[in-house]
């Protein structure tokens, strides 16, 4: 009974950052218990969060959520995002396009990444083919991103069959890569 519990705790966890708390919940009589908790202490603090005045329809406070969900999940970058600031916008702020096109961008001398609302609130077509969801095209965009403000320039899939780099120029293009969203799947 509790190697079963413990095996749905580890699925959770894979899924969620939440559910690490709860694996951690989950293994607290186990001998195993001290790594869980050594593992679930790593919190990586999540940049500043911003909904620009002409986006109406979409909560702060759930892309804050979602933000700090994908900053702290163990396949993200591992590193303290605080100082950085990620802002939704409309599409054609600063000439960043809507889906389909551009659909994030990023100012290192700003220390800013923007995404699009129509890129926050619907899948892409062409991710979407692929495979992908919404959640996982936020998370991709927010992470890739945040990862040219911490100084990662763009990469080519290295070999059919492993997995897209974070860093592609599109959540789509996958060019033989199999899908990812995350800087250490
Ligand atoms: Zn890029």
């Amino acid at each position: 009974m509790q190697r079963r519990v413990i095996g749905m705790g580890v699925l959770a966890a894979v899924l969620t950052a939440a559910a690490v708390l709860a694996w951690v919940d989950v293994l607290t009589d186990d001998r195993r218990a001290p790594v869980a908790a050594a593992v679930a202490q790593v919190r990586y603090a999540p940049p500043k969060v911003e909904v620009a005045d002409d986006v109406t329809d979409i909560d702060p406070a759930e892309v804050a959520a979602v933000v700090d969900q994908a900053v702290n999940d163990p396949r993200g970058w591992r590193t303290n995002m605080d100082g950085f600031t990620v802002r939704i916008v409309q599409p054609g702020y600063r000439g960043v396009n809507g889906i389909g096109q551009l659909v994030g961008a990023a100012w290192a001398d700003e220390q800013l990444a923007v995404v699009t609302a129509d890129a926050w609130m619907r899948v892409g077509p062409r991710f979407a083919a692929v495979g992908g969801t919404l959640d996982m095209q936020r998370a991709h965009i927010v992470l890739h991103e945040l990862g040219h403000l911490i100084g990662h320039d763009h990469e080519s899939c290295p070999a059919p069959g492993q997995p897209a780099p974070l860093m592609r120029t599109a959540t789509y293009a996958l060019d033989g890569c199999t899908l990812n969203i995350w800087p250490n799947p």
